[in-house]
């Protein structure tokens, strides 16, 4: 039976080493950081996700589900908090009732680190990061001057992967890389609980929606919830223009009034959090010989916008494996096929989270973006699984991400026509009786 390396023990890594291990695959992990179950989370880096379908599914295939959902708070909407003006609450779904899930990254990755531990096989090696990559033999070097070997490496470790940099050493011009980085950075504010309970409702995803930037909550178990500030880099109203404490306060008393009660830590918690980047992925291939891989943000990061980075990269090792049960786990055939299967649906989800950045910070404050929104929630009642929305199709479906976008498209054009034609007949009626 060959023997794996997983470089990175994040959530694709160690949902990834529990599948290979039930595979009967002698699995070793190698990951930079120390134990997160012992040494904790860094500070203003909790980030809690939106967890849905398509990562649950990948989860329940193994009997996660459950136990790793256990501590996740359902969040049926947006609650938008305009800066005049009363909130409002926008289901996700047509029925109101289907949900995307508030849950910790760190809790969701102690939870699978749990689990890849438990599962015969898997091996995890903490403080072991990568610095040298042989693919032609699967020699792996690391910072303390340690060697192992393995038949076939993944590369698991997230947007600034070791691996995919090592890959392009090795392959030169036949391996290509972009990264995007959006002009805007990101920063964590608690919300404390207050009294004892939620200070917002947990049952909502709340977004303060500022045009040019935008503040979202997500709820904890413990009743506090995670703020995170998408704010430009630079300009005015940015993270490099606002840095004194009046000056943090005076901007959240004009554009998050009802914030600055809610965060009683505001100006410690800005100073001292650091400011995260942004930014989008791309590589090609994916693998080289048959032998050495990229899976999850390693070898597709994306923006957060959509919540689907982590749920992109649970479907990744799901679809690995379906490649290995197909290929009877010829790894050679299997690798090529996992990236084929899996390129064309990562390019469209970053398409369509760079798009909803823009329906976040900015549309959903519109009036005419709810009529939209009415008006697709009525197209659906009314053609029940014939009109889906792409929020509806995204996250609570695992219909692959390039189907959603060629579905949507062809939705619109029929929703386009139909409006073309009311709007046609309206005008006629309002002509005749103008001519009578
Ligand atoms: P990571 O989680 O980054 O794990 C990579 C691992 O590799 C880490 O443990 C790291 O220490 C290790 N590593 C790195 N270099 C080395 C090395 N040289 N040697 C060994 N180990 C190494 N996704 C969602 O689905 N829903 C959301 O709501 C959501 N919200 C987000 C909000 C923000 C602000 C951000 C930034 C991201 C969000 N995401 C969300 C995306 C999600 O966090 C990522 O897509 C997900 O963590 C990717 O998992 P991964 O295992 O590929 O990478």
């Amino acid at each position: 039976m060959k023997h794996v390396a997983i470089v990175g023990s994040g959530l694709a890594g160690s949902l990834l080493a529990c599948y290979l291990g039930r595979r009967g695959y002698r699995v070793d992990v190698y990951e930079r950081r120390s134990d997160p179950r012992v040494a904790g989370a860094e500070r203003g880096r909790s980030i809690n996700l939106a967890l849905s379908e398509r990562g649950i599914d990948a989860l329940r295939r193994i009997g996660l589900d459950e136990e790793v959902l256990r501590d996740a708070l359902p969040m049926r909407g947006r609650m938008v908090h305009p800066l005049h003006g009363e909130t409002n609450f926008q289901p996700y779904s047509v029925s109101g009732d289907r949900a995307i899930n508030s849950i910790g990254r760190g809790a969701l990755n102690d939870a699978l680190l749990d689990a890849a531990s438990a599962t015969k096989g898997v091996t995890i090696h903490f403080d072991h990061p990568l610095t040298s990559l042989d693919p032609e033999t699967g020699t792996l070097g690391f910072a303390d001057g340690s060697q192992a070997k393995a038949d076939v490496v993944l590369g698991a470790d997230g947007a600034g992967s070791a691996t995919r940099g090592l890959m392009m050493a090795y392959a030169g011009d036949s391996f290509t890389e972009t990264v995007s980085f959006l002009d805007y950075g990101y920063k964590e504010l608690t919300i404390p609980a207050r009294d004892g309970e939620f200070a917002l409702d947990p049952g909502a995803l709340h977004i303060w929606p500022r045009g040019t930037s935008m503040m979202i909550a997500l709820p904890n178990p413990d009743r506090s919830f995670t703020g995170t500030l998408f704010w430009p880099n630079s300009g005015a109203g940015s993270f490099a223009s606002i840095g004194s404490p009046a000056a943090v306060e005076r901007h959240f008393r004009e554009q998050y009034p009802d914030l600055l009660e809610l965060i009683p830590n505001l100006v410690d918690d800005y100073r001292h959090n650091p400011v995260g980047l942004l930014g989008t992925v791309k590589c090609a291939p994916w693998q080289i010989l048959g032998r050495v891989a990229l899976i999850g943000d390693a070898a597709h990061a994306i923006v957060p916008f959509y919540g689907q980075g982590a749920n992109a990269a649970f479907e990744d090792v799901v679809e690995l494996d379906r490649c290995l049960d197909a290929t009877g786990d010829d790894w050679a055939e299997a690798l090529p096929r996992y990236e084929l299967g899996r390129r064309e649906n990562s390019e469209a989800i970053a398409e369509m989270a760079l798009a909803n950045f823009v329906e976040m910070r900015d549309k959903v404050a519109d009036p005419l973006f709810k009529l939209g929104k009415n008006v697709e929630h009525t197209l659906e009642r009314l053609l029940p699984g014939k009109y889906v929305s792409r929020y509806e199709l995204v996250s609570f479906s695992t219909t692959p991400y390039a189907e959603v976008r060629r579905r949507v498209k062809r939705q619109h054009q029929v929703a386009g026509a139909v409006a073309g034609t009311l709007v046609a007949l309206a005008a006629a009626a309002i002509a005749r009786r103008v001519v009578r």
